[in-house]
């Protein structure tokens, strides 16, 4: 090696230590680690404290998280998603879900699967029925994203344990008043159930929604001609469903895709081989096998 060159590894060294609060020129304890003179421009290394600390908040919150995963018993720690796309995907409705002048109308979109290639899906909450507040402090610990989509007949017996999910970070969602079946009523009918909704929300949660489903998810085009009019931008559906004790899909390679918005439901042992907690390790457990993480659906629309 020439002495060229080992002064340019010297210089490497310095500037690698530079940031690592290690031994410095200084000599020990100067943790305010600070760039030889000349290099402060080339340095944009955050300083050995800031450092340390970034490092040890990760650390506290993997630790949190695996923490979380143990006392919820699942076997592996939930992934973490990749950050949100910088530009929101173009939502096209799913072949076969068009009504009739859908795209001359622009009516809100339609569709199962949000277009990403990242390894995401979303779980989406409906009805409103069960209330259990260990599906709050379970989503929350470990820290798992989820929208709701609720039905005033059901949550109005309680509309507090949904203004604590939103406090949480959840986003409550339009799937109308009574939860009729909404291609047997009328225009006006329907305007009503979904505009009702949206008041419903706006007044007890203070923000109008923006994405309605309808229940079961039938609609026509009145549907969703009245959920426009009611100031709906979008109406995700989904592609697979997850029940406390197994999984239904819609396409027939019975698996989960990049992007896939998963239903389930507030429901629990009146109506389900088991509680909500349930559901969620099912969930999790085929999600971070397969190798996704979970995503915040609203962060893609
Ligand atoms: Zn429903």
């Amino acid at each position: 090696m020439s002495a060229r060159g080992g002064a340019a590894l010297l210089a490497v060294a310095a500037l690698a230590c530079a940031g690592c609060g290690g031994g410095t020129p200084h000599g020990k304890g100067d943790r305010a680690a600070r760039p030889a003179h000349g290099q402060e421009r080339v340095l944009s290394a955050p300083p050995a404290r800031a450092l340390d600390r970034y490092a040890s908040e990760l650390g506290r919150s993997h630790a949190a998280r695996v923490a979380a995963a143990k006392r919820w018993g699942l076997a592996e720690v939930p992934l973490t998603p990749p950050a949100p796309p910088a530009r929101k995907p173009t939502l096209e409705t799913r072949e076969g879900f068009e009504v009739d002048g859908h795209r001359t109308r622009r009516l809100p979109p339609v569709f199962t699967t949000v277009p990403t290639r990242q390894r995401v899906v979303f779980l989406t909450v409906d009805d409103g029925a069960e209330k259990d507040p260990a599906f709050l402090r379970m989503m929350s610990e470990l820290n798992v994203p989820y929208s709701a989509f609720l039905s005033n007949y059901l949550v109005k017996d309680d509309y507090g344990y949904f203004g604590r999910m939103q406090d949480s970070g959840v986003t409550l969602n339009n799937h109308t008043l009574r939860h009729r079946f909404l291609p047997d009523l009328s225009y006006k009918a329907q305007k009503r159930e979904i505009c009702g909704m949206q008041n419903v929300i706006e007044k007890r949660y203070g923000k109008r929604p923006v994405l309605f489903r309808p229940p079961y998810g039938d609609y026509d085009r009145d549907t969703l001609r009245a959920a426009k009019a009611c100031g709906i931008k979008a109406v995700p559906l989904w592609n697979a469903e997850v029940f406390a004790d197994r999984w239904e899909y819609r396409e027939w390679d019975r698996d989960i895709h990049p992007g896939d918005i998963v239903l389930t439901h507030f429901r629990g042992k009146d109506d389900w081989n088991g509680t909500m907690p349930d559901m969620v390790r099912r969930f999790l457990k085929l999600v971070t096998d397969k190798g996704y993480a979970v995503a915040r659906l609203e962060d893609y629309l």
